[in-house]
């Protein structure tokens, strides 16, 4: 009995200590229990297996089911409680939502992380990059960026024929 009640004060504890979960992170555990109560796309693919047997759904177990998801889609066209059905069950919005969050979270470094969430100046930053080294091995290659008039290339072969 005493070992219960530590077992208990220590999962609390943990439950204590681990962060509040995200309003997308809260959307899967919602649709999970769904699911978990339904069950018909057991043989999809492995989140359905995974999610077996838990009656809740900690921070830990939503970031593994979420990346265990391919999206697919096939749950969503099977499923009998997705939109228009008040439930709303659409899990691989839900999954790619939370696949989302983690690759910001758990990047390394996570410098790259916080990139991952700005992706729209990421992508500039990297082109402006790109358009700039292929500018300066153009010149390292060539000594200059400009080269000779195409016209007297067009001049000799036109007066060969
Ligand atoms: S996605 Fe829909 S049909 Fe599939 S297990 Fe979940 S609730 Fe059931
Ligand atoms: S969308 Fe994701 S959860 Fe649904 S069947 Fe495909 S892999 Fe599985």
């Amino acid at each position: 009995m005493q070992q219960l009640e530590a077992l208990t004060r220590q999962a609390r504890a943990l439950a204590a200590d681990e962060p509040a979960t995200t309003p997308h992170e809260a959307e899967v555990a919602r649709q999970m229990q769904i699911c978990n109560a339904c069950r018909y796309c057991e043989g999809f693919c492995a989140v359905f297996p995974a999610m077996k047997g838990r009656l809740e759904f900690g921070k830990a177990d939503i970031h593994y089911l979420a990346n265990l998801c391919h999206n697919c889609g096939a749950c969503l066209h099977a499923c009998q409680y997705a939109p228009p059905h008040e439930f709303a069950v659409n899990v691989p919005q839900a999954m790619a939502q939370v696949r989302g969050q983690t690759y910001a979270d758990y990047a390394w470094p996570p410098a790259l992380g916080a990139l991952y969430k700005r992706n729209g100046l990421t992508l500039a930053l990297a082109l402006a990059a790109g358009l700039a080294l292929f500018l300066v091995l153009a010149i390292l290659r060539n000594g200059t960026l400009l080269h000779p008039p195409l016209a007297g290339t067009f001049t000799r072969s036109f007066r060969t024929t």
